[in-house]
C-alpha cells in the first residue's frame, strides 16, 4: 500500500492561551471548573498556556484531569546569565508539557524572529516539551497579496532547520494576526486554504507523510459559535483560543464543538 492510500487521524488539540490575565488562584479556580466539563473529550487534547508563575498551580490542579498545561514562552538555551529568562528543563521539571513559541504578540512586542523562534523550539524539542509554533501574516500583508510569502517564509526560518524527527514533535499554529483578538475571523475556507499552504509547505521540505501527520491549529477570534464552521474544514486539526478561553464554560463549548 503507498503512504497516501493512508489517511492518518490527526487527534485535534484546543489550547487555551490565557496570556496575561489570571492570577495563581482565579487559574486554580478556572481549571477546576473547566475540567468536569471537558472530562469526556476523548477525542481532543485539552491544553491550557498559562504565565510561567500561574504553571505550578495549573499543574496541581490539573494533575487527575485530561488537561495538559504549557507556557507561553520559553528561552532557547539551558541555563546561564539570562535574568527574567526560564529554559524548557525549567518547564518540564515542574511537568509543564507543552509551549507556545512565537506567538504574535511575542513578535511584535518582544522581538521574536524567524531565528529566536527556530532556537526555540529546538531548545523545546531537546527537553521533551511539545512546542505550539505559531505564524501569521499581519492585515496589511494580507491586503497587499503576500500572505503566503509571509507563511512560507516565517516556516522555513522558523522550522526549515529541524530534523524530520524533530519536526514530528511539533503542533503548528496558523493565527493571522489581523483575527487576534480583533473578533474578526478567518473564514472557514481562508484558514483551511492558508493551512493548505503551509501543508504544501511541510512536503516540499520534510516529505509528503509528515505533512499528514502535522496537526495545524487555527487561532484568531475562535468562539463556540464559530468553531464547529470551522472545523468543519478537513485542514483544521484544532484552535488555538485566546478570549473565548478564558472563561470555562465558553472553553468547554469550543473543545466539545
Ligand atoms: C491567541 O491569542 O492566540 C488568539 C487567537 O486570541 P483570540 O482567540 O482572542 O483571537
Amino acid at each position: 500500500m503507498h503512504w497516501y492510500s493512508v489517511r492518518i487521524m490527526r487527534k485535534p488539540v484546543m489550547a487555551g492561551n490565557w496570556k496575561m490575565y489570571k492570577t495563581a488562584a482565579e487559574t486554580s479556580a478556572a481549571i477546576a471548573k473547566l475540567a468536569p466539563m471537558v472530562a469526556a473529550a476523548s477525542h481532543v487534547d485539552v491544553v491550557i498556556c498559562a504565565p510561567f508563575v500561574n504553571l505550578p498551580a495549573a499543574i496541581q490542579v490539573s494533575s487527575a484531569t485530561k488537561i495538559e498545561i504549557g507556557a507561553q514562552d520559553v528561552f532557547w538555551l539551558k541555563e546561564g546569565a539570562y535574568t527574567g529568562e526560564v529554559s524548557a528543563r525549567m518547564l518540564t521539571a515542574i511537568g509543564c508539557r507543552w509551549v507556545i513559541i512565537g506567538h504574535s504578540e511575542r513578535r511584535q512586542y518582544f522581538g521574536e524572529t524567524e531565528e529566536t523562534v527556530a532556537k526555540k523550539t529546538v531548545a523545546a524539542l531537546e527537553a521533551g516539551l511539545k512546542p505550539i509554533v505559531c505564524v501569521g501574516e499581519r492585515l496589511e500583508q494580507r491586503e497587499s497579496g503576500s500572505t503566503e510569502a509571509v507563511l512560507e517564509a516565517q516556516f522555513i526560518g522558523g522550522l526549515g532547520a529541524l530534523t524530520p524527527e524533530q519536526f514530528a514533535g511539533i503542533v503548528l499554529a496558523y493565527e493571522p494576526v489581523w483575527a487576534i483578538g480583533t473578533g474578526k475571523t478567518a473564514t472557514p475556507q481562508m484558514a483551511a486554504d492558508a493551512h493548505g499552504f503551509l501543508r504544501q509547505q511541510i512536503v516540499n521540505r520534510f516529505g509528503a507523510e509528515p505533512a499528514e501527520a502535522c496537526r495545524i491549529l487555527y487561532g484568531g477570534s475562535v468562539k463556540p459559535d464559530n468553531i464547529k464552521a470551522l472545523m468543519a474544514q478537513p485542514e483544521l486539526d484544532g484552535a488555538l483560543i485566546g478570549g473565548a478561553s478564558l472563561d470555562p464554560a465558553s472553553f468547554a463549548a469550543i473543545v466539545n464543538f
